[in-house]
C-alpha cells in the first residue's frame, strides 16, 4: 500500500509548531510495511486542502491526515475529506456521548460547539479518541482510502495505534526495517565514496547522511517478516563494517555519548573531564544517558587560564609558552584531571568556539584535545571548518564535544598500539603521576 501524509495547520506553514506527526507517522507506517510516498502541509484552507487531497488520492492508496479537527470554524479538515469522497456529515450518537462524558469527567459543562465534532463522513468507520474529544475516522472509496487524525501528538499517536493501525493492516503486507550506521571522523561524501556502489543497491537500500558533524549511513529492507528483512540487512551491514571499520561507533545507538557510557560500563571504566570551550557539555552529554554515575567521576569546567592552574596543575609557564589554546595545555588538563578525579581515563579540551578569530589570528573552530589513563598521553587537534558566520559556536562545540567523547571511547577500546588516530605524545610520566 501506498500512502501520502497530509499535515493540517497554519501554525505549521508558520513555523510555529513543529511538525513531530510527521516524523511519528512516517516511521510507524515503514515499520508496517506502507509506504509513504509524499508529505504536504496545509493551511486552514478548504480550497487548498480539496486540492492537496485530491492530488495525493489520485496517486496513492491512502491518505492521513492529522488536524483541524477542533471545534472551531476553521477546523475543517473532516468537512473537506467527506466532501472529496462525496459523503455527506452527520451525527454520530456514540461520539457525541463520549465527547459529553469527556467533559463531565471534566467537571465542565460542554460548549455547544465541541458538537461538531460528533457530525461524521456517512458510513465512516470511527476512531475513538480516547485523550480528548475529537473522534478520527476512516473512509472508503473506489479502492482508495482517507484516515482523519487529530493533531495533538499525544491524541493522534493514541488513536493512530489503537484504530488505524488495525485499519490498515488487511492492506499491508510485511515490514520495512531500518538500521541506522553512526560513523565519526569521517566527512560524509568520503564515507558515500567508500560505499559508492552500495548506494545503488534497491533491497536493502543504502543512504547516506549528515548530522551535526557526524555522517550516517541508513540501510533499509523490505520484506514479508521481520526475520526476512533482518537476514537482507545483515550481510550489507556486515560489508559496510569491513569498508568503514573503526569509524563506525554505533548501529541504531542513539548518540556517542550513549556508545561511549555503554563501552565504559561493559569495560568497568571510570571517566573524567577538563573542559575549556565546550564549558560543561561533554559532560552534560555524559550525563543524559542514564546509568552515567556509574562511569562519570568528575568533571572540571576551567574556562579562565588561572583557573585551568588552580584548579588542574596546568603551568604557568605552558600556557605563556605555548597560549591556552595548544596541545600541552590539552595535555595538561587532562592529566590534572586524571590525577585530581581518580578515574581511569581522563579527557580534556581547549579550543576555540568563535564566532570570531583569537588574537593571536588562529580561526574558529580550531581545538586541542587531550585523553590520559596516567600511562599515555594522546592528543588530537581538530578544526571543525567552521570560523564564523551564525550558529558557528553552537556548532563548533557540539562537534568538539562529539570529538572528546570519541577519545574517550577510543581509550576505552583500543590498546595503545592499535588505536587509530590522534597520537600519543611524549610526557613525563614521572612526573605526570607524582
Ligand atoms: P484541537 O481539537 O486541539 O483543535 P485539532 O485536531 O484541530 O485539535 P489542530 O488544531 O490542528 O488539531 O492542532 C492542535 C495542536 O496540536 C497544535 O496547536 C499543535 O500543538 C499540535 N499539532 C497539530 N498538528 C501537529 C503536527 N503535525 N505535529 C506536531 N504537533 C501538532
Amino acid at each position: 500500500m501506498t500512502c501520502e501524509l497530509v499535515f493540517v495547520g497554519t501554525e505549521l506553514l508558520l513555523g510555529d509548531i513543529l511538525n513531530t506527526n510527521a516524523q511519528y507517522l512516517s516511521k510507524r507506517l515503514a515499520a508496517l510495511g506502507v509506504s509513504v510516498v509524499h508529505q504536504s502541509v496545509v493551511g486552514d484552507n478548504p480550497e487548498r486542502l480539496a486540492e492537496t487531497l485530491q492530488i495525493a488520492l489520485s496517486r496513492s492508496d491512502a491518505v492521513l491526515t492529522t488536524g483541524g479537527l477542533g471545534p472551531t470554524k476553521d477546523d475543517l479538515t473532516k468537512e473537506v475529506c467527506a466532501a472529496v469522497f462525496g459523503l455527506a456529515l452527520e451525527p454520530d450518537a456514540r461520539s457525541l456521548a463520549r465527547i459529553t462524558a469527556f467533559f463531565e469527567n471534566k467537571g465542565i459543562e460542554m460548549p455547544p460547539s465541541n458538537a461538531k465534532q460528533a457530525m461524521l463522513p456517512r458510513g465512516a468507520v470511527i476512531f475513538d479518541n480516547n485523550n480528548g474529544t475529537a473522534p478520527g475516522c476512516a473512509m472508503e472509496k473506489d479502492g482508495k482510502h482517507i484516515l482523519i487524525l487529530p493533531g495533538p501528538p499525544r491524541e493522534m499517536q493514541a488513536m493512530f495505534e489503537e484504530s488505524a493501525v488495525p485499519y490498515l493492516k488487511p492492506f499491508t503486507s510485511g515490514v520495512i526495517l531500518s538500521k541506522e550506521i553512526r560513523t565519526f571522523g569521517i566527512g560524509e561524501s568520503a564515507m558515500a565514496q567508500r560505499v559508492d556502489d552500495l548506494l545503488s543497491l534497491e533491497n536493502p537500500t543504502v543512504a547516506p547522511y549528515a548530522k551535526s558533524g557526524e555522517a550516517l549511513l541508513r540501510v533499509t529492507a523490505k520484506a514479508e517478516t521481520a526475520a526476512e528483512a533482518n537476514a537482507l540487512l545483515a550481510p550489507v551491514i556486515g560489508e559496510i563494517h569491513s569498508r568503514l571499520g573503526d569509524v563506525i561507533y554505533g548501529v541504531d545507538v542513539p548518540s556517542m555519548e550513549a556508545a561511549t557510557v555503554a563501552l565504559f560500563k561493559e569495560k568497568g571504566l571510570t571517566m573524567a573531564t577538563a573542559e575549556s570551550c565546550t564549558a560543561g557539555l561533554v559532560t552534560k552529554r555524559i550525563t543524559d544517558i542514564p546509568g552515567a554515575s556509574e562511569v562519570l567521576r568528575c568533571g572540571f569546567v576551567t574556562y579562565a587560564a588561572d583557573t585551568k592552574e588552580a584548579l588542574l596543575g596546568v603551568k604557568h609557564e605552558t600556557i605563556k609558552a605555548q597560549t591556552v589554546v595548544s596541545e600541552a595545555v590539552a595535555a595538561e588538563m587532562a592529566i590534572g584531571a586524571w590525577k585530581r578525579s581518580g578515574a581511569s581515563v581522563a579527557a580534556a579540551i581547549t579550543g576555540l568556539a568563535g564566532p570570531g578569530p583569537d588574537e593571536t589570528g588562529r580561526s574558529a573552530g580550531l581545538a586541542y584535545i587531550a585523553s590520559t589513563d596516567g600511562k599515555t598521553v594522546w592528543t588530537k587537534a581538530v578544526q571543525t571548518g567552521h570560523a564564523g558566520g551564525k550558529g558557528c559556536r553552537d556548532y563548533n562545540r557540539t562537534v568538539f564535544a562529539t570529538h572528546v567523547l570519541n577519545e574517550l571511547r577510543l581509550f576505552a577500546l583500543f590498546a595503545p598500539e592499535t588505536r587509530p588516530g590522534g597520537q600519543p605524545i611524549d610526557y613525563d610520566v614521572k612526573d605526570m603521576t607524582a
